[in-house]
């Protein structure tokens, strides 16, 4: 069983389901508003916690109501949390998703409390960093607590995965030198490469282009179409589980948790993992809501 910890977002999810998209100006009735713990964070962790991997995570709430209800659902799926940064004048990150009858969905992140992590928040975990085999992060919290937690796993001969979502243009050189796995999905990787992905070719450009970044293991996650990796001069097309999507809403983090809780860190298993986390995301994009979809590993067999 893998040691995973993940420093990164918790968000209180509004989900509002709709018949349609609303245009600009118009008003419509939803027809269903729900909320779940989301946070793409939070989803990573709980998502390594069911698939049976041994959880840490380090993150920020507001000292409120959604923080106490963040803090039980990590607690009901055995994500360990403590130490968790409360920050007093923040508000605890909220998303708002809606989601329409063809499963496609528009989110708006207020990160409140999420960026407001700082890199002592960070520290006072290092024994938890050190003991584990992935340290995972994202960019839904701040970068500098992101730079602190793989300076802190390199420094211990920890391995790390960086999820660069949501995409940024930029990424430091310097934290790209400490990224060991990077797993963009299509559109990130296109921000990232500038290279438009259409086919394996394309694919393969762009994860040269990642290579020559200084980061040794890429996989980028295809939606329907699965997952593409290049590790250690092995590439290849892990094909998704043929399924209908009806929320797709934590996919991605879907697939990150589970595939961290079997990963070998030698990558022995590559191919092995991709498909598993593919199963998990699958299971996933089947139900609606992040945290609620998530499989547990009784499922994933
Ligand atoms: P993100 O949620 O970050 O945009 P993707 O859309 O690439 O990420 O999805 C992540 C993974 O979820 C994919 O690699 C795939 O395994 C699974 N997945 C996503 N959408 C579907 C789908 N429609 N059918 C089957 N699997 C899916």
């Amino acid at each position: 069983m893998n040691k995973v910890t993940v420093i990164g977002s918790l968000n209180v999810d509004t989900t509002i389901k709709v018949k349609a998209m609303p245009k600009p100006g118009e008003t419509l009735h939803a027809k269903e508003v729900f909320n779940a713990g989301g946070g793409k964070g939070a989803n990573q962790a709980i998502a390594a916690a069911r698939s049976g991997a041994d959880t840490h995570f380090i993150g920020a709430l507001g000292n409120d109501s959604n923080g106490q209800y963040m803090q039980e659902l990590m607690r009901k799926d055995s994500v360990n949390i403590s130490p968790i940064a409360i920050k007093s004048k923040e508000r605890t990150g909220e998303a708002y998703i809606v989601v329409d009858e063809a499963g496609e969905n528009s989110i708006m992140v207020y990160a409140g409390a999420n960026m407001a992590l700082t890199p002592q928040d960070v520290q006072v975990s290092e024994q938890v960093i050190k003991a584990s085999d992935w340290v995972i992060s994202q960019f839904e919290s701040t970068t500098t607590a992101t730079e602190k937690g793989f300076e802190l796993a390199k420094q211990h001969g920890v391995k790390t995965i960086l999820n660069p979502a949501p995409a940024l243009e930029n990424i430091s050189a310097d934290l790209l030198a400490k990224t060991d796995v990077l797993i963009p999905n299509e559109t990130e990787t296109e921000i990232i490469t500038g290279i438009k992905i259409s086919d394996e070719a394309s694919l393969k450009q762009a994860t040269d282009k990642l290579h020559q970044l200084g980061v040794e293991a890429i996989i980028i996650t295809l939606g329907s179409k699965g997952a593409y990796y290049d590790v250690l001069g092995q590439s290849g097309l892990v094909d998704a589980f043929k399924v209908k999507a009806v929320d797709t809403t934590g996919a991605g983090d879907t697939f990150i948790g589970a595939l961290s809780s079997v990963l070998k860190t030698d990558f022995s298993n590559i191919e092995e993992a991709i498909r598993y986390g593919n199963k998990a995301s699958s299971l996933a994009v089947q139900q609606f809501g992040a945290q609620p979809s998530i499989p547990y590993k009784e499922q994933l067999n």
